[in-house]
């Protein structure tokens, strides 16, 4: 885990996506529209990220509410302790390579390199003030802290089958993808609204770790990035960095939705409307802005 923005100058979760796609460009030429392999595997993520088990996915909820950190990025499934040894029964451990993932996860992502275009939710998430905080504690203490929000963000995420793409910093970024269910958009806002609660942001004495998020939904490229045995999941393309922005806007305790997600998630029309300048946007984005300290 990387805590260096509370030291270093502050990097938003938008540029260092777009220094990751850059790097994996720069790296990987793109394989020629006619190579088998590539269409293989392009067919192969549309379909797993449209149809994949839905049973797994509706397993998922379960696995992610059993105890023990750590677990799968992407199936949920805990390492250690007793929701351990029950993955442990149906093949399940810790890979070995990608410590965030279960081999039967890394075995698909290693097998089918590439990724495909699909609709899919994001939600971003990160702590205000990261730096101040820093300096009110010892540096334990803020790892400490910042491991307790990681783990509320992740829980947050997996109790609403999401995929917690990376910890950036003091940044969490998730995806809601239509493998684990159409109605990706309102799991996206859910699990942001269940991370303020779960950061104490409707506590009568406010969060212990200060927090604001955005939510927004789009077309973008899911898959697998990187070489060998250094392959990551990751989601790329504009609508990440809408939301990456939208984050960067909100402020405490506040989740900013784009009217595009509020209105695929079915959220109450009479929510007041705005819009923002969001950066490197010609056009005004319209948000929903909510909370859950009834403020
Ligand atoms: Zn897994």
């Amino acid at each position: 885990m990387k805590l260096d923005r509370a030291k270093g100058a502050p990097r938003t979760g938008a540029q260092h996506l777009a220094a990751q796609a850059y790097d994996w460009r720069m790296a990987t030429p793109d394989p020629a529209p006619s190579d088998p392999r590539a269409r293989e595997n392009e067919a192969f993520w549309r379909n797993y990220l449209e149809n994949y088990k839905r049973a797994q996915g509706m397993a998922r909820p379960f696995l992610s509410r059993m105890p023990s950190n750590p677990r799968c990025l992407l199936c949920g499934s805990p390492f250690h302790g007793f929701g351990g040894g029950l993955m442990k029964m149906i093949g399940k451990a810790q890979s070995s390579v990608n410590p965030r993932m279960c081999n039967q996860c890394e075995n698909v992502m290693l097998k089918h390199h590439g990724g495909a275009e699909v609709p899919c939710s994001m939600l971003f998430a990160d702590v205000r003030g990261s730096t101040a905080l820093a300096e009110t504690m010892s540096a334990e203490e803020f790892r400490n802290r910042m491991d307790r929000f990681y783990a509320a963000a992740s829980g947050a995420v997996f109790a609403n089958n999401g995929v917690v793409d990376k910890f950036v910093g003091d940044e969490v970024v998730a995806v809601f993808a239509p493998m684990l269910g159409l109605d990706h958009p309102s799991r996206a806002v859910a699990a942001g609204l269940e991370l303020l609660r779960a950061t104490g942001h409707a506590d009568p004495v406010g969060p212990w770790v200060p927090v604001g998020a955005g939510v927004h939904t789009g077309q973008v490229w899911f898959g697998v990035v990187g070489e060998g045995g250094h392959v990551e999941l990751t989601v790329l393309g504009d609508p990440v960095n809408t939301t990456a922005r939208l984050a960067s806007q909100a402020g405490t305790g506040e989740l900013v939705v784009s009217a595009a997600a509020a209105t695929a998630a079915g959220l109450d029309t009479g929510l007041e409307r705005r819009s923002l300048d969001l950066k490197g946007k010609a056009q005004a984005t319209e948000v929903v802005t909510l909370r859950v300290d009834g403020a």
